[in-house]
């Protein structure tokens, strides 16, 4: 299938991830539909058509279906049901056999590791019981998280020595979890990939991210890591995009941590989408994560990413937006405002770009 200029794609999902989307499918040329239960949705502003509903509104779905020549999501938690519905009238892209991996902290972790790709150690947890079981293996410190809807840190606990595991399984409010070694890491990287439906992979440069209160605040390419440990992390995204037969961009997110020849590369966890550690790629680079996504559904060739300097991507967290007018001041820098209402404590209000050029190559 391959798409052409004035043709739709169906977004699913309205938040900042979606609009980005958008705007990069109408440099194409190509029209966004955006289905999202929330009327607030920053995803509506910049698409003419839009659908508010629920994810299990059959009727809903299949008239978003009929308006749409392919359908996409922007974030992981697409409601199966849903993506059943949609793929029987249009294709979905990344497929749901994707979803079906990457919504589940386990089945995940068992694909990673059935490709030989290294994570923490982990075990499933479904009782208290289990959870000493698996502390006797894994030992401690640990985090315990939920397999499921975890994100920005939620759902999940580190647990350390004294801790009254009892209270701790009380308070995870589930009974499907997974709990991981903690991994000591040097730093916390990413890598971006898109693959085309033919198989094509394209990696962005290896980033570098930092971490307040779990929710990501900056964003560095190039990675300060070696070569080698950023061919090894952009050879392990482009095995999960093909053993997914994947077609979209994906999100590979990694610990580097210290070893005695050198510092590895752990998985710690795949966005079956654009991810805010590509927002760098907008500004920084020849191409955006979120073109590269459109290109790869619309059947389109891959671009060759080229990034034009050393980029640092800063996070406009709750109240920062506040400080917007400053930035717009700040000389070289490029703000990027989602046009959300409230600025609640964690929300993601927008981003800021800062290009530190490359030196001009001698003729
Ligand atoms: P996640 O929701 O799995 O992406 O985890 C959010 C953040 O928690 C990560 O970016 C890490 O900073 C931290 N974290 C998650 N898992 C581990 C782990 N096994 N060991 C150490 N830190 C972790």
């Amino acid at each position: 299938m391959k798409l052409k200029p004035g043709d739709t794609i169906g977004i699913l999902g309205g938040g900042q991830l979606g609009r980005m989307l958008a705007l990069a499918a109408a440099r194409l040329g190509l029209r966004c539909q955006v289905f999202s239960p929330d009327p607030d949705s920053p995803a509506f502003d910049v698409v003419l058509n839009a659908t508010c509903a629920e994810y299990a509104d059959v009727e809903a779905l299949e008239l978003f279906a009929n308006d749409v020549d392919v359908v996409t999501y922007e974030f992981e938690n697409v409601p199966s049901a849903a993506a059943m519905v949609l793929a029987a009238k249009r294709p979905v892209l990344p497929g749901r056999n994707v979803l079906e991996t990457t919504q589940d902290r386990l089945t995940e972790k068992d694909f990673v590791t059935s490709l030989g790709i290294g994570t923490a150690a982990y075990a499933e947890v479904s009782s208290v019981a289990s959870l000493r079981e698996a502390i006797m293996r894994i030992g401690l410190p640990a985090v315990l998280k939920t397999r499921r809807f975890g994100y920005d840190g939620k759902g999940q606990a580190i647990i350390r020595k004294a801790d009254d595991l009892e209270r701790v399984w009380a308070e995870l409010g589930t009974k499907a979890a997974i709990l991981e070694a903690f991994v000591p890491f040097e730093r916390e990287i990413s890598v971006v990939a898109a693959r085309g439906a033919d198989g094509q992979v394209e990696c962005f440069d290896v980033t570098e991210n930092e971490h307040q209160n779990h929710i990501l605040k900056i964003s560095r390419a190039p990675a300060a890591i070696p070569d080698a440990v950023a061919a090894e992390a952009r050879a392990i995204a482009t095995r999960i995009a093909t053993a997914l037969n994947y077609v979209g961009v994906l999100a590979v997110e990694m610990f580097v941590v210290p070893g005695k020849d050198g510092p590895t590369v752990l998985v710690n966890e795949t966005a079956p989408r654009v991810h805010n550690s590509g927002h760098w790629t907008l500004d920084g680079a020849s191409i955006s994560q979120f073109e590269q996504h459109i290109r790869a559904i619309a059947g389109w060739p891959l671009g060759k990413p080229v990034r034009h300097g050393s980029v640092t991507m800063t996070n406009l967290i709750g109240d920062e937006i506040r400080d917007y007018e400053r930035w717009l001041t700040v000389p070289g820098a490029t703000v990027h405002l989602y046009g959300k209402g409230a600025p609640r404590p964690g929300r993601k209000m927008g981003h800021v770009t800062e290009v530190a050029p490359l030196p001009a190559k001698a003729e």
